[in-house]
């Protein structure tokens, strides 16, 4: 029976992975829950799935979560260090880190630190701290397991073949609603959160609009497959049923391909490496038809230049872009700023860092402090 906790269990991770848990009732056992604020679903999730402890973040929701739960024996947490203390303290082999943005971070190497094998859907930990997460994994002996569609479809190739026989990388973007279209600059939230394949968080499918998604992935792909940025490549498939690629140096690509449906990736992580039966739809390629590719366009699609700039620069430099395009996307959907100042805001800030080379952990989160800050500045002041 593996014990898994599960943080950000309300988002649309969160959820699918309880999903994927549920149908395996003799496997698996859910030991820990944490949310943000949605009280109301991880109350619900945790009557369903009755752990031993839940935890809560914002300010606000501990109360109403007391109530809700009643006396029936879960430990409740509150704020982010008992985020950690979720993620190290209850006794579990697996930790699903399905939490949004830099907050990610600290509870991913408590889990480390505890022995605990990571399922990763938070790809800022490796974006902020990649080179101290993959040295720490290492020495505990544990696992990162890749929840990402494209690093776990690479994770799955890579089983065609030895890590030094890999040459390249390629990672698909769907290219989000924008690809192909001229004028995106002024597009409003609405237009901006229709993605026209991918249905996921509001900070992901905004990142999927710029494509700094595929830049921070791009990064994210470089610490986990220990493979050199060069030879990491992005290539625009609209349709997203090829989730990504390995060229193997007899020239040989290895693809994996399925409709877009997160819970393929989540259950692979979970039951890794064994296979157990999907429930979803089979790919039928006839049905696909056609399959098209493209080279990104990154003049048009600056933010995917700026995740490849970061990672040449390294050190702090992603951690920088990271923590600036938090900021930025969140006034971006507060209606603060426009959708092309996202990548402006993210471009003056990288310029104004200069990166620190192998970073400790408080050099990493002061960098994120600063970069947010500093970000922030441009939001108030509209200097871009
Ligand atoms: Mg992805």
């Amino acid at each position: 029976m593996k014990r898994i906790v599960v943080l950000g269990a309300t988002g649309s991770i969160g959820r699918s992975t309880l999903e994927v848990i549920a149908r395996f009732p003799d496997r698996f056992r859910v030991v820990g829950l944490s949310a943000r604020r949605n009280v109301e679903l991880l109350a619900k999730q945790a009557r369903r799935f009755r752990p031993e402890a839940v935890a809560v973040t914002e300010e606000g929701a501990l109360g109403r979560l007391k109530i809700l739960l009643g006396d029936n024996k879960i430990r409740i947490l509150f704020g982010e260090e008992d985020l950690s203390a979720l993620a190290g303290e209850v006794e579990a082999d697996v930790v699903v880190n399905a939490l949004v943005g830099a907050v990610g971070l600290k509870p991913t190497l408590a889990a480390i630190g505890a022995g605990r094998d990571v399922a990763l859907a938070n790809k800022e930990t490796l974006v902020m701290a990649g080179d101290l997460v993959m040295r720490k994994a290492r020495e505990q002996g544990v696992r990162i397991l890749p929840i990402d569609s494209e690093h776990s479809a690479i994770w799955q190739c890579l089983r065609a073949g030895r890590g030094e026989e890999m040459r390249r990388l390629i990672l698909t973007a769907s290219g989000g609603p924008f690809w192909g279209k001229e004028g995106s600059e002024e597009a409003t939230v609405e237009e901006v959160l229709a993605h026209p394949i991918w249905q996921m968080g509001q900070k992901v499918t905004v990142d999927s609009a710029t494509m700094m998604n595929k830049g921070l992935e791009v990064i994210e792909a470089h610490w986990l497959f220990g493979i050199p940025v060069e030879r990491i490549e992005v290539v625009v498939h609209p349709q997203s049923v090829v989730h990504s690629l390995v060229e193997f140096r007899d020239g040989s690509l290895i693809a994996q391909l399925g409709w877009p449906d997160m819970r393929l990736p989540i259950q692979y992580a979970l039951t890794y490496p064994e296979r157990l039966p999907g429930v979803w739809k089979p790919l039928d390629l006839a049905e696909v038809g056609a399959l098209s590719f493209y080279r990104p366009d990154v003049t048009k699609f600056r933010c995917l230049a700026l995740g490849y700039e970061a990672a040449r620069e390294g050190g702090t430099a992603p951690a920088v872009l990271n923590a600036a395009n938090e900021v930025a996307v969140n006034a971006f959907l507060e209606g603060r700023i426009s959708f092309g100042e996202i990548a402006r805001i993210d471009e003056a800030v990288m310029a104004r860092h200069r990166a620190l080379p192998d970073p400790s952990l408080e050099e990493v989160l002061e960098v994120d402090r600063w970069a947010r800050c500093v970000a922030g500045e441009w939001v108030e002041g509209g200097r871009v």
